[in-house]
C-alpha cells in the first residue's frame, strides 16, 4: 500500500485536477515514472549529489534554484485523499489511545510495564526515524550493513510518519527549498502578526500533512528506488505500523498473562509512543524553524534548542543540521547532547556502521564566521 503514496499508476493524475504549468508538470511526472516502471533513473550524477562528501548543502541549494518542475512535484485527487486519510489516522488514533492510557493511569496508577514499554519503544522508534530515515536514508551521513539498513527502515516505519520513500522525498525537498517558496512545511509563509505566526507554526507542525504536493521520488530518491530491500519495506509500511503496535501488546500479555497487561503494552508502547515520537519529530519542523538560537548563517529560519535535544535525539540542534546536513553528528560540541550521534557510534562499535561523515573544526569555524559577518 505504501507505494501508492507515489502515484505509481498513470491514472492517478488526471488532467482535470490542476491548471497551467502545474497540470503539465504533474501529468508529465506520472507518465514519465510509469513508463520507467516506477524506478526511473535520474540524469547522470543526480543520485550521487545526495550522499556526496563535498558540501552537499551547496549542491542542494543549486538544485533549489535550478528547478525542473515537470519532474519535481505532483498532485492528484487520489494522492490528496490518501494523504488526508493518513493524516487523520495519525493525528486522531494515537491521540485517542494516549487519552485512554491517561485515564487508565489515573485509575490504576503507572507501573513498570507502562514506563519500560514506553521508554524502550520510544527509543527504538526514534532511532528508526532520526538515525535511520533522517541521517542515514535522507542524508547518507554514514554507511550501514544490510542488517542495520533493514532494522532502521522497519523501526522508522513504525513511527507512522509515512512510508520511507515518501518521507525521504519530502525531507530532501525540504532541504532543497528550506523556508523558501516551495518548502512544503515551512512556518514562514503566512504573513505577519500573531495569528499568522500561530497558523505558520501549526502548518509546520502537522497541518501541512493534510494536503500537499508530493515530491517526485524518481527525482529525489533514485537511490532508494533502486534498492530492492528498501522498496520491500516501503511496500509493507502499514504492516510495520501494526507490528509496532502488536509487539508491545504481546510482551505486556506475556509478562502479566492478562488482557489488561496486553492493553497497557499496546497503549504505552504503541499509541502513546507514536503520539510522542510524532509530536517530537514535528516540533523540529515547527519550533526549531521559529524559536531558538542561530549559530550558523543558513539561508533558512532553522534554530538550535537545548530543551528539545534529548526527546528529539539531537535533531533540535536544527541550525547545526541545516549548516551541515550530511553530518552524522548534529550536536557539534560536547555540551550539545545528541543521542542520535551516540546511537550511530554504538552501531560503529558493533561494526554495523562505518564511514561517519563529520565537519572538521575548520569547517565549523568558517561557517560561524559567516554569521558574524552577515
Ligand atoms: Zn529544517
Ligand atoms: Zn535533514
Amino acid at each position: 500500500m505504501g507505494v501508492h503514496f507515489h502515484a505509481e499508476r498513470e491514472s492517478d493524475v488526471s488532467p482535470q485536477e490542476a491548471d497551467g504549468a502545474s497540470l503539465r508538470a504533474q501529468t508529465g511526472t506520472a507518465k514519465y515514472r510509469t513508463r520507467q516502471g516506477g524506478a526511473d533513473k535520474p540524469a547522470t550524477g543526480e543520485a550521487a549529489n545526495w550522499d556526496s562528501d563535498s558540501e552537499p548543502s551547496a549542491t542542494v541549494a543549486r538544485r533549489g534554484r535550478c528547478r525542473h518542475p515537470a519532474r519535481e512535484l505532483f498532485q492528484s485527487d487520489y494522492v490528496k485523499k490518501l494523504l488526508r486519510y493518513h493524516f487523520l489516522a495519525v493525528a486522531i488514533l494515537p491521540t485517542l489511545g494516549s487519552m485512554v492510557a491517561l485515564v487508565l493511569a489515573l485509575r490504576e496508577g503507572v507501573g513498570m510495564l507502562e514506563i519500560v514499554s514506553l521508554l524502550v519503544a520510544y527509543t527504538l522508534t526514534f532511532v528508526g526515524v532520526e538515525v535511520g530515515f533522517h541521517r542515514y536514508f535522507a542524508h547518507r551521513s554514514f554507511q550501514a550493513t544490510t542488517a542495520l539498513r533493514l532494522g532502521l527502515a522497519v523501526l522508522g516505519s513504525m513511527a507512522a510518519q509515512g512510508p520511507l520513500v515518501y518521507w525521504t522525498s519530502v525531507h530532501r525537498h525540504h532541504h532543497a527549498f528550506s523556508d523558501q517558496d516551495g518548502d512544503i512545511h515551512s512556518p514562514h509563509h503566512f504573513g505577519r502578526g500573531a495569528l499568522a505566526a500561530f497558523r505558520g507554526i501549526f502548518h509546520a507542525h502537522m497541518g501541512w500533512m493534510f494536503e500537499h504536493a508530493i515530491p517526485n521520488a524518481g527525482y529525489y530518491v533514485p537511490d532508494l528506488l533502486q534498492d530492492r530491500l528498501i522498496r520491500k519495506v516501503n511496500q509493507h509500511y502499514y504492516a510495520c505500523i501494526l507490528l509496532g503496535l502488536a509487539i508491545p501488546a504481546l510482551i505486556g500479555w506475556a509478562l502479566t498473562g492478562t488482557w489488561m497487561g496486553a492493553l497497557k503494552g499496546f497503549l504505552w508502547g504503541g499509541l502513546l509512543r507514536i503520539f510522542l515520537v510524532d509530536h517530537m519529530t514535528w516540533s523540529v519542523n515547527s519550533i526549531c524553524h521559529v524559536f531558538g538560537k542561530r549559530r550558523f548563517a543558513t539561508r533558512d529560519g532553522s534554530r538550535n534548542n537545548l530543551w528539545l535535544s534529548i526527546p528529539t535525539f539531537g535533531q533540535s540542534w536544527h541550525n547545526n543540521h541545516h549548516a551541515f546536513p550530511w553530518s552524522a553528528r548534529v550536536g557539534l560540541v560536547w555540551r550539545e547532547v545528541d543521542l542520535g550521534s551516540l546511537a550511530i557510534r554504538l552501531f560503529q562499535l558493533l561494526r554495523l556502521a562505518s564511514r561517519l561523515k563529520e565537519p572538521s573544526a575548520e569547517m565549523i569555524a568558517a561557517r560561524e564566521r559567516e554569521l558574524v559577518s552577515s
